[in-house]
């Protein structure tokens, strides 16, 4: 695999497209979290610094490939504007002759083409669309890792009419990090996984159960895990037709010898997520498990402390209300004490993160969901291989 990355490149005086994932939240005109933007902009800088041109693309929500102002990119175009502190110009769309207008002009220097989902031809990766979003630059920088696992027109049908292509420096950064677990981890390397459901995580289990020196499981897919053995979970959430596959995986670790972690105790609530107390063991009928509880806590943490290597994907609880945040709040702040390099993947466990207060002390934070996944399951993502020379 040979992938280049951008400071590879030559780009000086040259017109470099930039395809970043800016598919942020916005609430009344004006971008909510920022993350994925502010993630994005060492590479717009470095372009800045000595390209002709910087042309940034990116999708936004799903507008169903029709123009709309609901799903325009002015509120983002007004947030790099700020962050860069350079004027960004909003192109009236990602093609076209206006477009082409722009691009040949000296001026601006920095252009953000409007949404690239406005055209149904970028999600069917259609041809004449690539060679039309081709046609504006001289280089191809791709910085969107979020959109990675995606064949679309921006994110790999448009890379194989460009000699000079690149990742940029995030883009590089997640095949570092994500890479190193698959190839060669810092050993013992942990993982811990939670989060809702077992079906969601089955690829990356199986993946990571030959790699991992233990695992530790907690949050909604671990009552799977526990009824498949017997033990009592009330009214948790379980996922019956995977029970079968629960065992098979236990096994699995079971043969390898390395610690197979779940929760031995609990924070629990009755059914309407109210009156929260502690049980260890089993869970009483008619009570559901929403977090891991203080020994667990304990448990997981001390396998954290040996760790070199730690990967987490997954909420250990309901973390979103706070009464069921306190394992994963502790387990973040274990993470984040701890000697292993540090790898947090998936939405809501970045958020978790966040709202721990650590985020300054994770090696690295996956800015990828699906995309993450699929590359932990060690699937080849199209916008990683359009790369490649
Ligand atoms: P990520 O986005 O990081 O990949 P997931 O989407 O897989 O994480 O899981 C996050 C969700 O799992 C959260 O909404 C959280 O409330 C939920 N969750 C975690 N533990 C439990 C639990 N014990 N019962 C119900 N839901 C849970
Ligand atoms: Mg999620």
């Amino acid at each position: 695999m040979a992938i280049r990355k951008i400071d590879e490149l030559n780009i000086k005086d040259k017109r470099v497209f930039v395809r970043v994932d800016f598919n942020v939240p916005i609430e009344q005109g004006r971008v909510t979290e920022p993350h994925r933007i502010d993630s994005a902009l060492p590479t717009i800088r470095l372009v800045l610094s000595s390209a002709k041109k910087v042309i940034i693309a990116s999708h936004l929500g799903r507008p169903g490939g029709k123009k709309s102002a609901e799903w325009s990119l002015a509120p983002v175009r007004d947030y790099v504007e700020q962050a860069l502190a350079t004027p960004v110009t909003l192109a009236p769309d990602c093609i076209g002759a206006e477009v082409e207008a722009l691009v040949r002009e000296p001026h601006p220097k920095i252009i953000l083409l409007e949404n690239l989902r406005f055209h149904k031809e970028e999600e069917k990766n259609d041809l004449d669309f690539s060679r039309a979003l081709a046609s504006l630059a001289d280089v191809y920088v791709n910085d969107a890792f979020g959109a990675a696992h995606r064949a679309h027109a921006s994110t790999a049908g448009m890379a194989s009419f460009f000699h000079e292509k690149a990742a940029g420096l995030l883009l590089f950064k997640e095949l570092e990090y994500l890479g190193r677990i698959l190839s060669s981890p810092e050993r013992p390397f942990i993982t811990i996984l939670g989060g809702a459901k077992v079906s969601d995580k089955i690829g990356i289990l199986q993946t990571l159960l030959s790699k991992v020196d233990a695992l530790l499981i907690g949050g909604g897919m671990a009552y799977t895990f526990l009824k498949a053995r017997g033990a009592g979970v009330g009214k948790s959430l379980v996922e019956e037709e995977r029970l079968t596959l629960a065992l098979e995986i236990a096994a699995q670790a079971e043969a390898r010898g390395i610690p197979f972690l779940l929760p031995v105790d609990h924070v629990v609530a009755d059914t309407a997520k109210k009156n929260p107390s502690t049980v260890e063991g089993d869970i009483p009928p008619d009570f559901l498990g929403l977090d891991i509880g203080p020994k667990t806590a304990d448990q997981f943490s001390t396998e954290i402390r040996k760790a070199r290597m730690a990967l987490w994907n997954g909420p250990l609880g309901m973390f979103e209300v706070n009464e069921f945040s306190r394992g994963t709040i502790s387990i973040a702040k274990t993470l984040a004490e701890s000697r292993a390099i540090s790898i947090v993947a998936g939405g809501d466990t970045v958020a978790a993160i966040t709202k721990a207060g650590v985020e300054e002390k994770i090696t690295h934070l996956s800015t990828g969901g699906g995309a993450t996944l699929e590359f932990l399951e060690g699937r080849k993502l199209p916008g990683i291989q359009a790369l490649e020379t």
